[in-house]
């Protein structure tokens, strides 16, 4: 073993795994003086080159990704139960398809889905098919 300089990277990737750190300091007379190097020859590209970058697309979906603790969809018994809870009523305009030919009755998120909003019962509400469409209207806008 005769190596009278600086190790250079592609020569330390072998001593560190074939001698200890004390022997490869013994050979080579500074061990922390080898490591700079090997900062350096690392940083030499820019730092961290070597290690992978989400691409945009991935980092679009972690920016939306919003973490829902119930399905989207609202389940028929679900439906039932916030329209006996509104009794029957758009909780918006009072309208009601008992009292009003015609009137269409939806049972919608408070929050809408896409900005959190879960499918609890605190979360939905009836309503018309007027309303409903005002508020997809203005969520448009
Ligand atoms: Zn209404």
């Amino acid at each position: 073993m005769k190596l009278g300089r600086q190790p250079k990277y592609r020569e330390m990737k072998k001593p560190l795994s074939k001698f200890v750190a004390g022997a490869y300091e013994y050979h080579f007379g500074s061990w922390t003086k080898a490591l700079k190097e090997f900062v350096k020859y690392i940083n030499k590209d820019g730092p961290n080159t070597e290690l992978p970058k989400p691409n945009k697309k991935e980092k679009q979906n972690i920016k939306k990704e919003i973490k829902h603790k119930t399905t989207r969809d609202i389940s028929d018994r679900l439906r039932f139960r916030i329209l006996m809870r509104d009794g029957f009523t758009c909780s918006k305009c009072g309208r009601s398809p008992m009292k009003e030919k015609g009137v269409e009755l939806h049972v919608d998120h408070i929050i809408p889905w896409s900005k959190g909003g879960e499918t609890i019962l605190e979360n939905l509400e009836t309503k018309c098919q007027k309303c409903n469409l005002g508020k997809g209207n203005a969520f448009s806008v």
